[in-house]
C-alpha cells in the first residue's frame, strides 16, 4: 500500500536507484531484493506510520555479497595506493555534489532534523578526503635488526571486512568506516541497522558512479540476528567492525570469538560533563545542552551525566532547563528544527520508561517529559533531571534519549571518583576556568575521548573509541589505519655465506 510516507521515501530513494520499488541490498554493483521470509518494517519516527516493508537479505544472499566482496578487493588491491586514493577523492566530490538528496534520505529514515543531516553528509565527504590522502602514507618500515638480515614489514589489507553500524548515525558511521577500510585496500560488506539502511545503499551507488570497483562496497540489508550472524560466519570475513548496543556488542564478539576473528567494538555511553563554579557558566550551559539534546540524544558520546559542582548546582541545573525549553522539536526536515524523535518504537518506548524509572527512584524533572508518550510520532521533549545520585539506575544506565540527569558533587576528587564510577568510558568533559585542574581531570577520568569546555567535537583525523564496556580498538585517525591493516614481517638474507649465517646447512654443500 503506498500512503504519502511512503511515497516520500521512495522518492527520495528513487534518486539514487531510479524506478526503485523498494529497499533491499547491494551486492556486486546491484540493488537486489532479500532472500529470506523475514520482512523488516521501516517506521517513519516523525509520524509512526508504516514506510514500507521488505524483506531480509538473509544468508544466500550474504554469500553472493562475499563472493562479490572477493572478486572486488582483488581489483581494488590491483590498483596503485594512489589511484585508489584518487577513487577516494572521487568519490568525496560526488558525496558533496550530493549532499541535498542524501541529507533528506538520512532525514527522512532515521528521523534526524534536515540542518543535522547536511553536516553529517558533508562530514562524511570529508572522511573520504582525509583517508584519500592516507592511500600512499601508511606503509611498512625495515627493522635494523642485529642479524644483519634485511627486515621489513608490509602493511596489508584484511581482506573483506563486515561492518555493522546503527541506526542512529547511519550514514555518518557508513563513512566513518568504510573510507579507513577501503583505503587500507579492503572490500567491505557493511550491514547497517534494518531500521535505517537507505542512505548506505545510496552511498554505495553513488562511489560506485564515481569510480569504486564493483563489489568493493556491498551492503546487506537486513537483521542483525540473521543477516548479520551469517556475515560474522562467513569464511570470507577477516575482520569485524561493530557500532551500537552494549548487548549486541557482546553477541558479535562471541561470534568472532568462535571463529577466531579479530573485532573491533564501539559501544555505549554514560559519559560525565563535570562543570564547576569557576566555569563560563553561560558556555557551559549552551555546551550541556547541546552535549545531550543534540540528535534527541541517541548518540554514544551524549553527555548524559551532568555533575555540577554543589555551590552553582540549582543555578546551572536551571539554566540548562531553561534552554532546554526553548529547543525546537519537531519535523525532522523542518530547516529550524533542532531536536527529532526517536528513531523507533523499541527505544522510544526505553527512553520513556527510563524517565519513569528515574522519577520513581527520586529524581525530579525539572523541565521536559514525565514519560507519557507523545500524540504522534516518537517525540520525546528535552527532558532535565535533578536530584539524582549516582547510583539512580537513571545515572547507571545508557538511556540514548534527549533526558540529562544532573548529579552534584563537593569536591574534584568527588567529581572524578563520580565519574569513573561507571560500566562504560567513552568520553567525558570538564567545564572550569582553572587551566590546571581542567588537565588534571582529563588525566584521571577513564574515557577514550575527552573535552575540556567544549563538548562533541570529533574529528576523521583524531582517534575515537572506548574504555571498559565502551569497546575496544579505535576507528578514526591514523588508528584506524592499523585496524584495517595487518602487519607481515619480511626477512631477507643478505649473508655472503648463508650456510654460516644459519649455523648449520643441512643439504647445503654437502
Ligand atoms: P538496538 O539494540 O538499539 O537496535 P543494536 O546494537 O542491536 O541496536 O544494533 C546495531 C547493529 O547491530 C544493527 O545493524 C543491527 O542489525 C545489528 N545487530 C543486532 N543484533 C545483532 C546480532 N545478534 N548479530 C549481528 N548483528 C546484530
Amino acid at each position: 500500500m503506498t500512503t504519502p510516507s511512503s511515497s516520500r521515501l521512495l522518492a527520495a530513494f528513487s534518486h539514487f536507484f531510479p524506478g526503485a520499488s523498494t529497499v533491499g541490498s547491494y551486492i556486486g554493483g546491484q540493488l537486489v531484493t532479500g532472500e529470506a521470509a523475514d520482512r523488516v518494517d521501516l517506521v517513519d519516527p516523525a509520524t509512526g506510520e508504516l514506510f514500507l516493508s521488505y524483506p531480509d537479505a538473509g544468508p544466500a544472499l550474504v554469500g553472493r555479497a562475499a563472493d562479490a566482496a572477493v572478486a572486488g578487493q582483488r581489483a581494488w588491491a590491483a590498483l596503485s595506493h594512489a589511484a585508489r586514493g584518487r577513487v577516494m577523492q572521487d568519490i568525496a566530490r560526488a558525496v558533496r555534489a550530493q549532499v541535498e538528496p542524501l541529507a533528506l534520505l538520512e532525514s527522512l529514515c532515521a528521523g534526524k532534523p534536515i540542518r543535522d543531516c547536511r553536516g553529517e553528509v558533508a562530514k562524511v565527504a570529508e572522511m573520504l578526503e582525509y583517508y584519500a590522502g592516507w592511500t600512499d602514507k601508511f606503509h611498512g618500515e625495515v627493522i635494523p635488526v642485529p642479524s644483519g638480515h634485511l627486515n621489513y614489514t608490509r602493511r596489508e589489507a584484511c581482506g573483506v571486512v563486515l561492518i555493522i553500524t546503527p541506526w542512529n548515525a547511519p550514514v555518518f558511521t557508513c563513512g566513518w568506516n568504510v573510507a579507513p577500510a577501503i583505503a587500507m585496500g579492503n572490500a567491505v560488506l557493511l550491514k547497517p541497522s534494518e531500521l535505517t539502511p537507505l542512505s548506505s545503499l545510496a552511498f554505495a551507488a553513488l562511489a560506485e558512479q564515481a569510480g569504486l570497483p564493483k563489489g568493493v562496497l556491498n551492503v546487506l540489508g537486513g537483521f542483525g540476528h540473521t543477516t548479520g550472524q551469517a556475515a560474522i560466519a562467513h569464511k570470507a570475513v577477516k575482520k569485524v567492525v561493530f557500532i551500537g548496543s552494549p548487548t549486541t556488542g557482546g553477541r558479535i564478539a562471541t561470534a568472532c570469538a568462535a571463529r577466531g576473528v579479530p573485532c573491533l567494538l564501539e559501544l555505549g555511553g554514560k559519559s560525565a560533563n563535570i562543570v564547576f563554579e569557576d566555569a563560563d557558566l553561560v558556555r557551559a550551559s549552551i555546551g550541556a545542552q547541546s552535549a545531550i539534546f543534540a540528535a534527541a540524544g541517541q548518540s554514544c558520546v551524549a553527555g548524559s551525566r551532568l555533575l555540577v559542582q554543589r555551590s552553582i548546582y540549582d543555578r546551572f541545573v536551571a539554566m540548562v532547563a531553561d534552554g532546554a525549553r526553548q529547543l525546537r522539536t519537531g519535523d525532522p526536515q523542518a530547516a529550524d528544527t533542532e531536536v527529532g524523535p526517536i528513531q523507533n518504537a523499541k527505544q522510544y518506548d526505553h527512553v520513556l520508561g527510563m524517565i519513569k524509572t528515574g522519577i520513581g527512584e527520586g529524581a525530579e524533572v525539572v523541565e521536559g517529559s514525565t514519560g507519557e508518550p507523545a500524540d504522534a510520532g516518537y517525540f520525546v521533549r528535552p527532558t532535565v533531571l535533578k536530584n539524582v545520585t549516582n547510583d539512580m539506575q537513571v545515572a547507571r544506565t545508557e538511556i540514548f534519549g534527549p533526558v540529562v540527569v544532573a548529579i552534584p558533587f563537593d569536591t574534584e576528587d568527588e567529581a572524578i571518583a563520580i565519574a569513573n564510577d561507571s560500566d562504560f568510558g567513552l568520553a567525558g568533559a570538564v567545564w572550569t576556568a582553572d587551566v590546571a585542574r581542567a588537565h588534571r581531570i582529563a588525566a584521571q577520568v577513564k574515557a577514550g575521548t575527552f573535552w575540556i569546555n567544549t563538548y562533541k567535537v570529533i574529528n576523521v583525523a583524531s582517534p575515537f573509541g572506548g574504555y571498559d564496556a565502551s569497546g575496544y580498538g579505535r576507528s578514526s585517525g591514523v588508528e584506524a589505519l592499523h585496524e584495517y591493516t595487518q602487519v607481515k614481517s619480511v626477512w631477507v638474507e643478505t649473508a655472503a655465506n648463508p650456510a654460516a649465517a644459519f649455523g648449520y646447512a643441512p643439504g647445503i654443500g654437502n
